[in-house]
């Protein structure tokens, strides 16, 4: 039955004609893929690859791979998870041919992956033949004060390199059998949570080494790219170092958001509430993109990222991309596209239209 028809198709024909901002879709399964399309996404922004080691059969998979302290429990681990990696990614491919595909790589709190309590750790000490004491000695060893700032996006990738080896091999191997058969795959490769150029340059080696390196056995010509997230101050402050290492930039608003403010972007509702009625904030930063703080660092940073690199593509994928201020401001400082879910898509294409009508500058 089609999401989409008559009216709604007709106006969205308005708003393309209009509009300068492309709208993606933050989607991380198949099935939500093609709802988004449904709703005219012009691509994924953002697909997180967290989400998908949650399943039971999956988590152990993962767990056994972070707690691994031999090289070969972990090696053992990231083998079985390469083939349900490249079937995850074949399927997003396929619902999104013809369409680019942002897949970021893994980025976690590590809590989250971690066993919560004596049953899973029970379980998995089974699984990995090692009594549950030492298990837990080693667990209770990667427990952070606080996750949010700790081992996670890049930094994890860079600790533990066959992490995000894995990931790439399981996407340019989807990519290039697809190509194969004639499909067409825009896959764009995105690095989290970088905050210094030299963590991108030296994630980026790695996994162009293995992309290159399948590529070049399938024998086949893929189009792909290479960028990383900005959504810590530093990397929007040093956005001209980082430009010409990356092929895009999208703007982490979320993780933006929380590291401009120093608040926690869960527990900010403690007081935020509060600090609206007093009039200390005008709105929630976590709904609409704070134009002098957050929004200054994006667009100080879309500027020097377009000045060290001129073909640089610019887009953002934090919840702003689906809110009407924030797409106001998003066009203003000429990003290429905003992301957000996708039942938020129509209402972002005609912001983005009305944004393009307020502010008709070319
Ligand atoms: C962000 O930080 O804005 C973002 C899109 O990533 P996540 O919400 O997954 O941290
Ligand atoms: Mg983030």
């Amino acid at each position: 039955q089609p999401r989409v028809t008559g009216y709604f198709t007709q106006l969205m024909s308005w708003v393309d004609k209009v509009r300068n901002l492309n709208v993606r879709a933050n989607a991380d399964t198949a099935h939500d893929a093609l709802v988004a399309r449904e709703f005219g996404a012009q691509g994924i922004g953002l697909c997180r690859t967290e989400h998908m080691f949650f399943d039971e059969d999956r988590i152990l998979l993962v767990r056994k791979m972070i707690v691994a302290d031999k090289d070969k429990a972990r090696d053992e681990a990231l083998k079985k998870l390469l083939p349900i990696q490249r079937s995850d990614f074949t399927e997003i491919f396929k619902a999104m041919e013809g369409l680019p595909v942002t897949i970021r790589l893994l980025d976690p709190p590590l809590h989250e992956f971690l066993p919560a309590d004596a049953k899973e750790i029970k379980a998995l000490a089974k699984q990995m033949k090692v009594s549950p004491a030492a298990l837990s000695k080693k667990i209770h060893s990667l427990k952070e004060a606080n996750p949010m700032l700790g081992l996670r996006g890049c930094r994890l990738g860079l600790m533990f390199p066959e992490i995000y080896k894995m990931q790439v091999s399981a996407i340019i191997e989807a990519a290039c059998k697809l190509v194969k058969k004639g499909t067409k795959v825009f896959p764009e490769i995105m690095i989290p949570l970088v905050g210094h150029v030299e963590e991108l340059r030296q994630t980026r080696a790695q996994l162009e080494e293995v992309a290159q390196e399948i590529i070049k056995k399938s024998k086949v010509k893929l189009d792909y790219k290479v960028g990383t997230m900005i959504e810590l101050p530093r990397a929007a402050i040093t956005a001209d170092e980082i430009a010409p290492e990356a092929d895009f930039f999208s703007f982490g608003t979320n993780d933006l958001t929380q590291t401009t403010f120093g608040l926690s972007r869960d527990d900010s509702g403690m007081f935020l509430p509060e600090y609206i009625e007093m009039g200390v904030l005008e709105r929630d930063p976590f709904v609409s993109v704070d134009v002098s703080g957050v929004g200054e660092l994006v667009r100080v940073a879309a500027e020097k990222g377009r000045a060290a690199n001129k073909k640089i593509h610019l887009g953002i994928c934090g919840e702003h991309g689906g809110d009407p201020r924030s797409i106001e401001f998003f066009n203003s400082i000429k990003l290429d596209y905003v992301s957000c879910s996708p039942f938020r898509v129509p209402t972002a294409l005609l912001s983005a239209a009305q944004a393009a009508i307020r502010d008709p500058k070319p």
